[in-house]
């Protein structure tokens, strides 16, 4: 028996490790599909006379929406491919067939908890050259990395939605309900702000978790979250701007 389940285990690693290899392929498409789509973007601005703003402003929209998906799937490759590259110390020594689908199951939803944390879309350079070519602010050639000005209203209503979004979900988070934002009473800076559906999906395992904000290696506890009262003040009051 012992054997049998080796042999599972060792078939698994091989399969994950070919799957791995595929995925790096589509991760490299992805990258592709980032740059055709800039490239296009591009073009559209080169255009912008001819094809009247309004139909620019619709075509850079798309390019936008297309953009966000494609970080979507590239999020959801990485976690495949993390999940994958972490068989070999992911599985347990001896594993049966039936088993191995819900720990794969339970390391991938691991894997992309923690990739879709990390994706700050709205800030990735192509999202920022878009919004530029949008505001029409791009007058310059190529890619501009220098620091936005955040005084353009677009830019600023782009803003607002990033300050606002869960880190976890990636959704604005809103004043009451389980979007509402949360915070760990001590030991964490005033940053360190989540909705509570999103924090509560991180702790459903345990009575902590490591704090999903980027920097920051401290823990936290079930118990240990307060109501995020400046969050809440900014949403307040960016929800009563948009009435
Ligand atoms: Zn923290």
């Amino acid at each position: 028996m012992a054997t049998r389940a080796a042999s599972v285990r060792d078939a698994a690693i091989k399969t994950g490790e070919t799957c791995a290899t595929k995925l790096q392929d589509g991760l490299t498409t992805t990258t592709q599909t980032f740059a055709a789509l800039m490239t296009q973007a591009e073009e559209i601005n080169r255009d912008r006379a001819e094809l009247g703003e309004e139909a620019t402003l619709k075509l850079l929209t798309k390019c936008q929406a297309n953009v966000r998906a494609l970080c979507m799937v590239e999020a959801q490759q990485q976690a495949h491919k993390s999940s994958l590259a972490g068989l070999r110390t992911e599985l347990p020594e001896e594993v049966v067939p039936a088993e191995l689908q819900r720990v794969f199951a339970e390391s991938l939803k691991k894997h992309t908890e923690a990739h879709a944390s990390k994706a700050d879309v709205d800030q990735r350079r192509e999202m920022r050259r878009l919004r530029a070519l949008m505001t029409g602010e791009a007058a310059e050639e190529g890619m501009d990395e220098g620091g936005d000005e955040g005084d353009d209203d677009v830019m600023m209503t782009q803003q607002t939605i990033t300050n606002i979004k869960c880190p976890i979900l990636q959704m604005p988070m809103r004043p009451s309900g389980d979007m509402r934002p949360m915070t760990p009473k001590t030991g964490h800076a005033s940053s360190c702000v989540y909705s509570f559906q999103g924090i509560s999906s991180l702790l459903k395992r345990g009575a902590s978790c490591d704090c999903p904000m980027n920097g920051c290696n401290a823990k936290v506890l079930k118990g240990g979250l307060v109501e995020a009262k400046e969050m809440l003040k900014k949403i307040k009051e960016m929800e009563d701007d948009g009435e």
